[in-house]
């Protein structure tokens, strides 16, 4: 369905603000204007929520959770950083893969079950998009997705 990615990603940061992690902190850098995309909201909303619960689970006390859009290529591109643990550069891509989680004693303690960010990349894949993360160990994580923008055809009025 047709969808404004500014209001509904406000939205779904809201929820998450709602559950007062009270050790944490969101800050929006999004972009004020419609952004028109295709999605199927449910599943782009499973997908931020694998994402931004990665950055809350893997964040430290007092941390601050950024997240913007911006645009590029015709192309939504979506960014949710963190200032956790990090990830080793050599294990950056295997994360998408299933039930791969870094340092399995670490991770066993946060729980979960290594599925998540493979779950999100086949339901951004299926929309078209992107997703890879960038990462400095005991700095921080950037997740990066990104979803095609509507053309805008002429005669449309908004
Ligand atoms: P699940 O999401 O199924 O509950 P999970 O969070 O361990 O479990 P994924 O979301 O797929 O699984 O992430 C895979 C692994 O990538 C994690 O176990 C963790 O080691 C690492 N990871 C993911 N996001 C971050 C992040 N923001 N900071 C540090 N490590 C991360
Ligand atoms: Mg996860």
């Amino acid at each position: 369905e047709k969808v404004d990615f500014t209001k509904f990603f406000h939205h779904v940061i809201d929820r998450f603000e709602m559950n007062k992690y009270e050790h944490l902190q969101f800050k929006r850098d999004l972009l004020a204007q419609t952004l028109w995309v295709w999605i199927d909201k449910d599943k782009i909303i499973q997908v931020l929520d694998n994402v931004i619960s990665n950055a809350v689970k893997y964040s430290p006390e007092g941390g601050v959770i950024k997240l913007g859009t911006k645009v590029k290529n015709k192309m939504l591109l979506i960014t949710v950083s963190d200032q956790g643990v990090g990830i080793p550069i050599d294990q950056i891509d295997k994360i998408f893969n299933r039930f791969y989680r870094v340092d399995k004693a670490r991770s066993r303690k946060l729980g979960g079950t290594g599925l998540g960010l493979a779950i999100a990349k086949e339901m951004i894949e299926a929309h078209n998009g992107e997703i890879w993360a960038e990462s400095e160990e005991g700095k921080g994580t950037t997740i990066f997705l990104t979803l095609p923008l509507m053309h805008k055809k002429r005669g449309d009025v908004s």
